[in-house]
Parts: C-alpha cells; sequence; structure tokens
C-alpha cells in the first residue's frame, strides 16, 4: 500500500510536531553534493502521480488522531511541492483542524501551482546554500535552466505574498559562502527575503564537516551579521 512515513510525535517551540514524508523516494529538482538522501536520479520539477493516495490519507488521519499533533510537518524526502497530491493531502489535514508547515529548498515558491499549495500552509522554510551562480551550479546541481538570481527572486516574490510564517534556513559552506564578501551578499539576500525567522547552520557529521564545516565562532560572526539584516518587528 502507498504509505506517507510518519516520525515519532516531538516538541518544538512548545508544541507538537508530527514530522510527515509524502514522498515514498526521493524526489527533488536539486542534486546537492551534501544531501543526506543521496543522488537525486531524476531531477525534475513537474507534479509527480505517485497512485492512490487514500490509504496513506486514512493512515495519516489515524496518527493524527491518536497522537492529536499541534502542527504537521510536510518533511519529505526531497522537494514535497512536487508531489501531484499535495493539495488532497494540505486539505485532509486542514479538515482535521491542524497547522501545516512545509519544507521547501524554496525554488518553486515562484511557480504558480507550487506558490498556491505553499500559500495553503501555515509555515514554510525555504533554503539559502550558496551565494554565487557557480557555487550554485556545482554545489547544489539544479534542474536545466535554474538559476541563483530565479532562485532568490522566486523566494522573493512569494514571501512578498504570503500571509503565513516564512522561514529562512541558511547553511554556511566553507569555500562557499563564509567569505567576508560572501557574507555581504547573504546578508542583502536575507534583507531581500524578510523572513519572519531565520535559522543559520553549519555543516554537521563526519563526511561533509572536514571539507565544508567551519569553526563555531566564524558560525557565530556570520549568524550575528545576517540577523542584522531581519526586518524590525515591534
Ligand atoms: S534540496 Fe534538499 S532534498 Fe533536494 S537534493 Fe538538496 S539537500 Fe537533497
Amino acid at each position: 500500500m502507498n504509505e506517507f512515513c510518519c516520525k515519532d510525535i516531538y516538541l518544538r517551540e512548545g508544541r507538537r510536531v508530527l514530522s510527515v514524508d509524502i514522498l515514498p523516494q526521493k524526489c527533488c529538482n536539486f542534486d546537492c553534493i551534501f544531501c543526506p538522501l543521496g543522488r537525486s536520479r531524476q531531477k525534475t520539477d513537474a507534479p509527480q502521480a505517485f497512485g492512490d493516495i487514500s490509504g496513506a490519507l486514512a493512515q495519516l488521519g489515524r496518527r493524527i488522531d491518536e497522537t492529536d499533533p499541534d502542527l504537521v510537518f510536510l518533511n519529505s524526502k526531497g522537494e514535497a511541492l512536487v508531489h501531484e497530491n499535495l493539495g488532497e493531502i494540505i486539505r485532509f489535514i486542514k479538515d482535521k483542524g491542524r497547522r501545516i508547515k512545509l519544507q521547501s529548498n524554496g525554488y518553486l515558491l515562484g511557480n504558480p501551482r507550487c506558490r498556491e499549495l505553499a500559500n495553503q500552509c501555515d509555515e514554510v522554510i525555504g533554503e539559502l546554500k550558496v551565494i554565487t551562480e557557480e557555487g550554485f551550479q556545482k554545489v547544489q546541481r539544479p534542474a536545466p535552466g535554474y538559476t541563483l538570481e530565479k532562485y532568490i527572486a522566486n523566494m522573493e516574490s512569494f514571501r512578498k505574498q504570503y500571509g503565513g510564517r516564512f522561514i529562512l534556513e541558511v547553511t554556511i559552506l566553507q569555500g562557499y559562502n563564509d567569505s567576508d564578501g560572501a557574507v555581504r551578499q547573504m546578508t542583502e539576500a536575507v534583507r531581500r527575503l524578510a523572513p519572519d525567522t531565520l535559522k543559520v547552520s553549519r555543516m554537521e557529521g563526519e563526511k561533509f564537516q572536514k571539507r565544508l564545516g567551519i569553526s563555531e565562532e566564524r558560525l557565530r560572526q556570520i549568524t550575528a551579521a545576517l540577523e542584522s539584516a531581519l526586518p524590525c518587528r515591534v
């Protein structure tokens, strides 16, 4: 049976969170060199059909009833926005009276179909990992025709019309966005994207830390610089 993968419920920001993976296999429009899911066999941004999801929805409904989450976090093996039935899944969760957070790399937030879906979620996460075109192509290996400027512009235009909580996750990669010049460019990007919440992290894990990791001290400095670009909210 086609099923979604639900993790154990956990507490975050005082809320009970149910994390759900709606993709049966990795499906993404990027093929990042550091992807914990391995290579993207076929990069795609077109809606993908994964068969009948009625059983998966029934199973998700039971899980929601059992665990009573405040928030359902759609955090999938790749880009959830390509799931052809995402609208149906969102409606189902909303009908259960739950808030939804959507994890996305952010590129498709400029696509009308995907934007309309993301607008139905209470929280949306977009990401930024590199800040030069060369770095974007080399490190994130996106689908053909993608550019970094379009990536940022897609998230920026989404953010301008979105009424929910926009969360920007920035990852600092040694040699790609940790120089003073790169941090200035990242700061400008944060200013343009005006997130409600900014999360800055570095590469963790033995495999990539040596090649792409940065020191705790440098992470603190960069985080402070990026936070200085956040909109003032009173
Ligand atoms: S955007 Fe995320 S899921 Fe997609 S290839 Fe990159 S790290 Fe993997």
